[in-house]
């Protein structure tokens, strides 16, 4: 059995006390796992990732990053860890270059190492003639890839990704699938929301579905999905999503 790397235990995270946005989830996430977090909108998935990587506290379970609680150590985590919004905000005063290097800084990473990196990385996704210009010159789609770059420059061992394929165009999406599978052989774990099911489908070895801030179903892609698409699987256990 491979190494866990994300582990939710029975996880409840309320918004006021009206509102439960996850309730009671627990999943686990192994090395070399692509990990697709499907459900309807407001069905808890950015709540849920937001608990993970340390952005909301919760009410209730606990989870841990390559065996560390993320409450109790929570740079430990944050160290061996990337994530990328769904709508990445990166400060728009910096070049390309300034916000890699900067985020490098943070992560120690090598000045050798990082050099390799990022060319390799920035010429794979065409950012190359851009790296010097201020990110406020970015499209939605090359901000979105410099933000893939930065999250890679440390070879996190848990990536984790809000909606990774909105706004990319069809080559940066297949880009950024091989860079999740080179990821996965490199020993990572991805855990990632969409809502995109085809691509879930093909890429993805586990998928958990979340409706009502419950998990509904999980499990291996293709057990799953044995005599049916994953859309006819989602539409049968989320239904039209829950909305108490
Ligand atoms: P989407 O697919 O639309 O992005 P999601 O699955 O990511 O949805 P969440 O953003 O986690 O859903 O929201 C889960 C529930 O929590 C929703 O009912 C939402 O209205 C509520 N919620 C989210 N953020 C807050 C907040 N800051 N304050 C109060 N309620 C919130």
């Amino acid at each position: 059995m491979k190494e866990k790397v994300l582990e939710i235990n029975n996880l409840t995270k309320r918004y006021g006390k009206a509102k439960t946005a996850v309730d009671g989830l627990s999943l686990s996430v192994h090395a070399g796992d692509i990990y697709g977090f499907i459900g309807h909108n407001g069905a808890g998935k950015t709540t849920t990732i937001k608990c993970i990587v340390g952005i909301h506290g919760f009410d209730r379970g606990e989870i841990r990053v390559d065996g560390r609680s993320v409450q109790k150590e929570a740079l430990a985590c944050k160290k061996c860890m990337a994530y990328i919004p769904d709508n990445p905000d990166i400060y728009e005063y910096l070049t390309g270059i300034q916000y890699l290097n900067f985020i490098a800084d943070i992560y120690q990473v090598s000045k050798q190492s990082r050099q390799e990196r990022i060319r390799r990385e920035a010429e794979d996704f065409g950012l190359i003639p851009v790296l010097g210009d201020l990110i406020s010159t970015y499209s939605h789609g090359m901000k979105q890839k410099l933000a893939v770059i930065g999250a890679l420059i440390h070879e996190p061992k848990l990536l984790i990704l809000d909606e990774p394929f909105v706004g990319l165009d069809p080559e940066a999406s297949l880009i950024l699938k091989n860079k999740m599978h080179a990821a996965c052989d490199r020993g990572s774990a991805i855990f990632f929301s969409t809502h995109v099911l085809e691509v879930a489908e093909k890429l993805c070895n586990r998928i958990a579905v979340i409706s009502g801030g419950r998990l509904v179903t999980e499990g291996d892609t293709r057990e799953l999905t044995r005599d049916k698409s994953l859309e006819e699987v989602f539409m049968e256990v989320a239904g039209h999503g829950r909305t108490d």
